[in-house]
């Protein structure tokens, strides 16, 4: 696991193909997603600090809640919640909840679509933007039962909105992205809706693989 501190006490945890997020404060630290089981990221949590972790989810896709074992209580949306099948107490994460941690000051915002329970998580003051895999280059994961494109499209319109956003930190690919990068996402989704894109059928997920302007689908 490649470990990067990003900020002071921010630091980026990424196993090459997916990424979580750890900031260190005064009296407890907060993981943003788990990553992979196979990670072990509890190992690369207890490298980095003693101090007791809060686990956030941004949702409940296995790359997000894989290493969630290790960790005695986390916090996820209540419809993203059936995901997780280890005992761990869970509360649930509500809109405009404020998480501050360090000189971070998160607020959750609700963006169902890529998941129902999908949240992103905005610090208006950094400007900073930590959307999950609802915002980034893709390929986005959008196939499949617990997904729904038409609130994904709704949910990009509504973050297109907010003035808050320069910088965006996925949780896959490229890091980090522009505004823009909302758009490009919203545009390319809607490209998808209207059949606008050809998709070419996956060698093994049921699923075609779609590429837009600048954001690429699994649907
Ligand atoms: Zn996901």
């Amino acid at each position: 696991m490649n470990i990067t501190e990003y900020e002071k006490d921010f630091y980026i945890l990424d196993n090459g193909e997916v990424r979580a997020f750890l900031i260190i404060g005064e009296t407890r630290a907060v993981l943003i997603d788990t990553c992979y089981e196979k990670d072990h990221i509890i190992e690369v949590v207890n490298q980095l600090t003693n101090k007791p972790i809060e686990v956030v989810l941004t949702h409940g896709d296995r790359d997000h809640i894989g290493g969630l074992h290790n960790f005695k209580r986390c916090r996820i949306h209540i419809k993203d919640s059936h995901f997780i099948q280890c005992p761990i107490s869970i509360s649930y994460l509500r809109s405009k909840d404020q998480i501050n941690i360090g000189n971070y000051c998160f607020e959750v915002i609700d963006i169902p679509g890529h998941t129902y329970g999908s949240i992103a998580l905005l610090d208006r003051k950094k400007k900073l933007l930590l959307p999950g895999d609802s915002v980034q280059k893709g390929p986005i994961y959008m196939f499949g039962e617990h997904r729904n494109l038409d609130m994904y499209i709704e949910s990009l319109n509504s973050l297109q909105y907010i003035k808050d956003i320069q910088i965006i930190l996925p949780s896959h690919h490229e890091y980090p992205l522009g505004r823009e990068y909302i758009n490009h996402c919203l545009e390319d989704a809607m490209a998808l809706k209207n059949h606008e894109l050809t998709g070419v059928a996956h060698p093994t997920m049921p699923c075609s693989h779609y590429i837009g302007k600048n954001i690429e689908f699994y649907y």
